[in-house]
């Protein structure tokens, strides 16, 4: 076990130190754009095209202490990352097994196979533009032998979000380092153990990457949105980066909005924008980011879908294309997991398709290390017959990937191929939730064992009140929640390829912090704090 009793943190406060803290944080999150817009009132659920009010984002007083080495080993692994879902997102007959609609995932889950359909036929008519990825691998802390293993929870290859959030928490932490006395009560609250955080520039770097690539210098990125988008600063953030530090314009856009804006040309295939309210002539896409479209509520009607491929067919590169999206399937992580796969793609023989010879098979017992065990619903691998071994008959028609997950519920959670918080089913749910599960839909679903993280640590979550999004009378209600928690670290890192090499970089960090009460994380979905890190 690390040296570091994490039972200890985080050192004690007085109620006038909390409150003094709480005051110092929060005001400095709403003075430097550490925001969210509050909850809408109105009932279509969308917000007002001008806000007028925002929130301070939710947010944790204390960092998470964190061991160095794990988290510099987070961040060490990104490159790595970075590659294999390149190769993944490259590699058609891969994914046409894995998450396809004929022979793979896509056959169980409609909106899995509903994209790669769509991906299947645009790839049919050729184009290859480049694909860009900005990544976010997400790793726990798992208590394991009396040792403390980083290990992953998943890899996002889309609308990974909190960069620039992020980096402003990182911010706040240190200036409340500087600014209150509280953080001299604990020799780990010290400048050096706070690591440096500058996402924002690393993520934009990869956008101004694929602007230059696509060769037209006044073409503009388009950020696709979501209509009742609450956190729109941590969007926005990357806008004014580019444009500040590139003179990079960008278009917000539903794809409600595209439905109307959105011309292909025929020939070239230029994705152009008519705008007429802000511009006579049409805007040129270089890039298309995606913030939205990784969930089924994202398509409320078929012709949704004939947005998003017609984006897809445009020449403009796609962060991500259609293949890196299904790149960061469950099943794909799942799938990698397999003897020999995750191998395959790291060799120099697994990048067939790009002219770079670059061999990363010496890390593979690196990245496998920071698995934890996964096998697929449908499973019939010797491995989980040969772990079903002593269990009683009765089951035999039941596929043995659900017989073991049902026999090791106590210490498993379920995912499905969905994004976005809130969709997995967890320990003790499992057993009743695959009695109700029909047999069809059981290979859209795969099992992953539990990270057991450090028990006895604790934090303090601060949500801006409900009462605080309109009128002017938050403050006299109890914001601050001492309570026992989960730190996830998040390792952010940008991919472009498609033409032979992949460029990439690691580009920075996130700490997300939720009560343990809570399986899920997410700061969106509401069940997490934004936090940073205490190296100890
Ligand atoms: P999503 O794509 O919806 O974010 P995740 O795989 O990240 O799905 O799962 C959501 C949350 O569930 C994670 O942030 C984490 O808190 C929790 N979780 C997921 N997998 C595990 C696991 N193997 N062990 C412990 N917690 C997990
Ligand atoms: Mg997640
Ligand atoms: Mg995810």
């Amino acid at each position: 076990m690390a040296s570091f009793n994490f039972s200890t943190w985080p050192p004690q406060l007085t109620p006038e130190q909390l409150e003094a803290l709480t005051l110092a944080a929060t005001t400095y999150a709403l003075s430097h754009g550490l925001l969210y817009l509050p909850p809408s009132q109105s009932p279509s659920n969308t917000q007002p095209r001008i806000p007028t009010t925002a929130i301070h984002a939710p947010l944790s007083l204390v960092p998470a202490p964190f061991p160095r080495a794990q988290f510099q080993a987070a961040r060490g692994l990104q490159s790595v990352y970075n590659v294999l879902y390149a190769r993944i997102a490259m590699d058609t007959q891969f994914l046409d097994t894995v998450m396809g609609a004929e022979e793979g995932v896509g056959k169980a889950d409609e909106f899995t196979g509903t994209l790669w359909r769509g991906w299947k036929k645009i790839r049919e008519h050729g184009m290859l533009p480049l694909h860009l990825g900005l990544f976010r691998s997400d790793y726990l802390l798992h208590a394991a032998e009396d040792r403390l293993a980083l290990k992953q929870v998943e890899f996002n290859t889309i609308s990974s979000s909190f960069g620039p959030l992020s980096e402003r928490v990182a911010a706040m932490h240190r200036n409340l380092l500087a600014s209150t006395s509280y953080f001299s009560a604990s020799p780990h609250l010290i400048a050096e153990k706070f690591p440096e955080n500058s996402t924002t520039s690393g993520l934009v770097e990869g956008l101004a990457k694929a602007h230059e690539a696509y060769g037209v210098r006044d073409a503009r990125i388009l950020f696709v949105v979501q209509p009742n988008e609450r956190n729109v600063f941590d969007q926005r953030w990357l806008e004014y980066e580019l444009l500040e530090k590139h003179q990079i314009h960008v278009v917000r856009q539903t794809l409600a909005d595209l439905a109307v804006s959105a011309l292909l040309d025929p020939s070239t295939h230029a994705l152009t924008l008519t705008l007429p309210s802000t511009n006579p002539s049409p805007y040129e896409i270089s890039t298309i980011y995606f913030r939205a479209s990784y969930t089924p509520s994202d398509f409320p009607s078929p012709s949704y879908y004939d947005t998003r491929f017609l984006l897809e067919r445009s020449r403009a590169i796609k962060c991500p294309s259609l293949p890196l999206q299904l790149a960061g399937g469950k099943k794909v992580q799942e799938a990698l997991t397999r003897p020999g796969v995750l191998e395959r793609f790291l060799s120099n023989e697994g990048a067939k398709w790009g002219a770079q010879a670059l061999d990363l098979t010496a890390h593979a017992a690196d990245i496998r290390a920071t698995w934890m065990g996964m096998w697929a619903l449908d499973s019939e691998d010797a491995d989980i017959v040969a772990a079903l071994d002593h269990l009683p008959a009765g089951q035999e028609n039941v596929p043995p990937g659900t017989r073991l997950a049902r026999l090791k519920a106590p210490s498993l959670v379920l995912k499905p191929q969905r994004e976005g918080g809130g969709n997995n089913v967890y320990r003790e749910a499992i057993p009743a939730f695959l009695d109700a599960l029909p047999a069809e839909e059981r290979e859209a679903w795969i099992a992953m064992e539990m990270i057991e993280t450090p028990r006895g640590v604790s934090g303090y979550l601060v949500r801006a009140s409900p009462s605080s999004s309109g009128t002017d009378n938050g403050g006299t209600e109890k914001k601050v929640v001492r309570t026992e928690v989960i730190s996830e670290l998040g390792i952010f890192g940008y991919a472009l390829f498609g033409g032979g090499e992949v460029v990439e970089r690691e580009v920075g960090w996130l700490v997300r912090t939720k009560g343990t009460e809570s399986n899920e994380g997410g700061v969106a979905a509401g069940f997490s704090v934004l936090d940073s890190v205490v190296l100890v």
